[in-house]
């Protein structure tokens, strides 16, 4: 397996979830359709293309995509959370800013991987817990102080998800760089604090029911880990050192047009598409080698938000996901182009 994980030169690692089959994939027999190999490629077959048609066959039936890692449906919340986001946690404690994205249309596990379930938590509490883990193991040399907060943005609005959701927060630009004015900041010191905190923050998360999918979320949910750290011992040249991690649960990327609704939801559904085209064009530019393409952070409220965490010398994990089956096949697609899009050149 290759692991581009802890290479310094990369800012961007791209990388491929695929979810186990679910029970009705299973109870209707459906084929599955996306197969991992080697650990970073993934093969995706065209259910449409009549596989006796030989001339056809070979060419169109199947596409290949190279990520930095590929996760199959047996690989542990663990696995993922070591070699997607744990080389980005000895960064934040030295000051850098880090981004984690779960991108992919609803139901492919997104929340799985970044919030996990009581029993199996995921980079959330994992990379929380990792903080705390590492900061032990130097505090005889640093002095650390750890926050969080969590906001959605929903339908290009922005809501505190620890504090009092019925207002909406506004984007702030100063000499210290975006601020969301009046976020709820939380300081913590345990992981257990932790999970009641995400248990909380994500029961506010807006869901509302959808034709494509009754427990849809339309809401992009962003959790912003501050790290503080002081050297112990005084005049020395070591400055006060702050470093950001940014975790992001993205609202489902299926097309506005896949739903069956129209008005409210459809606008939703624009929104939504806008962000995630922001922020993939945003990406797009940031892996141009040459870094002179226009990166253009105004398109929407979440490039905006993230600004300043995707740029210079910050480093951006995505994590796209995908169900493994014929039933989402134009979603699994959509969501490999828009990853292979986005990845290093
Ligand atoms: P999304 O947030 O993308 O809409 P979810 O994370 O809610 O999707 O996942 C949909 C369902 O599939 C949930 O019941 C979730 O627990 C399950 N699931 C997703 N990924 C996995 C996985 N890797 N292993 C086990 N169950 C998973
Ligand atoms: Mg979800």
């Amino acid at each position: 397996r290759k692991n581009t994980a802890g290479s310094s030169d990369q800012n961007l690692m791209v990388c491929l979830r695929i979810r186990p089959m679910n029970e009705d994939e299973i109870n209707l027999d459906v084929p599955i359709i996306a197969h991992s190999m080697d650990g970073n490629v993934v093969i995706l077959l065209d259910p449409l293309e009549d596989p006796d048609d030989i001339l056809r066959a070979n060419r169109s039936r199947e596409r290949r995509f190279v990520f930095d890692n590929v996760f199959n449906s047996s690989c542990s919340q663990e696995e993922v959370f070591k070699l997607s986001t744990l080389p980005l946690i000895s960064q934040v404690l030295d000051g850098y800013t880090a981004t984690v994205f779960a991108y992919g249309a609803t139901g492919t596990g997104k929340t799985y991987t970044m919030l996990g379930v009581n029993e199996q938590p995921g980079i959330m509490f994992k990379a929380l817990e990792s903080l705390f883990k590492h900061m032990r193991m130097m505090e005889d040399e640093f002095i650390y102080q750890m926050s969080l907060s969590y906001l959605e943005v929903y339908n290009e609005m922005i809501r505190d998800l620890l504090g009092s959701n019925s207002v909406y927060l506004d984007l702030r630009e100063d000499q210290n760089g975006v601020q969301v004015a009046g976020l709820t900041e939380i300081d913590v010191n345990t992981t257990n604090e932790v999970m009641d905190l995400l248990n909380r923050g994500n029961a506010m998360r807006t869901v509302e029911a959808t034709g494509a999918n009754k427990h849809s979320s339309r809401s992009h949910a962003v959790l912003q880990v501050n790290v503080v750290s002081r050297p112990r011992i005084r005049n020395t040249q070591e400055q006060i050192l702050k470093g950001k991690l940014f975790l992001i649960d993205l609202a489902g990327s299926e097309r506005a047009s896949n739903t069956l609704n129209r008005g409210k939801r459809l606008t939703e559904g624009a929104h939504i598409n806008r962000s995630l085209l922001a922020l993939g064009n945003c990406i797009n530019a940031l892996s141009d080698p040459n870094g002179k393409r226009y990166v253009n952070y105004r398109d929407s409220k979440l490039t905006r938000l993230l600004k300043d965490a995707l740029g210079g010398n910050c480093r951006t994990v995505m994590i796209a996901h995908i169900g493994p089956s014929a039933l989402h096949f134009e979603d699994s697609r959509n969501t490999l182009v828009y990853a292979d899009r986005a990845k290093h050149i």
